[in-house]
């Protein structure tokens, strides 16, 4: 497997490099909303400290990972008023990985609405500012 490479996407959002509508924080993990949402509410969970994925994650960072996956996920019920959330998380190119740094997927579902195709539409900045204060108003 490859190295833990700190020029990726997620990283750069950690250093604050690049923007992200940031939506939950602590001393170890980082939420914030996917830009191209499969729907709305699609939140990205990563741990702060570097890991590529579940193959090379401390336990112990990847537990606190879950602890803020299931915040986010019973405030992303809350917030867009969702019968059910959708976790995914993926590893390796051939396991459908995208960016190298282990995130989990929280995506609030509605009966019978399919999640749009991955990373398909990048969503309006507006929307996206609209979903995050939603999220962080039902974290309060
Ligand atoms: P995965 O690696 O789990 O297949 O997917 C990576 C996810 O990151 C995709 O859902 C994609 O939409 C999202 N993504 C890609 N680039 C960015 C970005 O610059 N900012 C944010 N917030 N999400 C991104």
């Amino acid at each position: 497997m490859a190295e833990y490479d700190n020029s990726n996407i997620f990283a750069k959002i950690l250093r604050g490099e690049l923007p992200a509508q940031k939506v939950y924080e602590d001393e170890h993990t980082l939420g914030f909303l996917d830009i191209m949402p499969r729907a709305p509410g699609h939140t990205l969970i990563i741990p702060k400290r570097p890991a590529r994925n579940l193959l090379d994650i401390e336990p112990e960072s990847l537990a606190h990972v879950i602890k803020t996956a299931k915040k986010i996920a019973i405030a992303g019920k809350k917030a867009f008023n969702a019968d059910g959330i959708t976790m995914q998380q993926f590893n390796e190119t051939a396991g459908g990985q995208v960016v190298f740094h282990l995130h989990v997927h929280i995506i609030p579902r509605h009966t019978g609405v399919q999640m749009k195709p991955a990373a398909s539409v990048m969503e309006k900045p507006e929307v996206l500012a609209e979903h995050a204060k939603l999220l962080k108003e039902a974290l309060a």
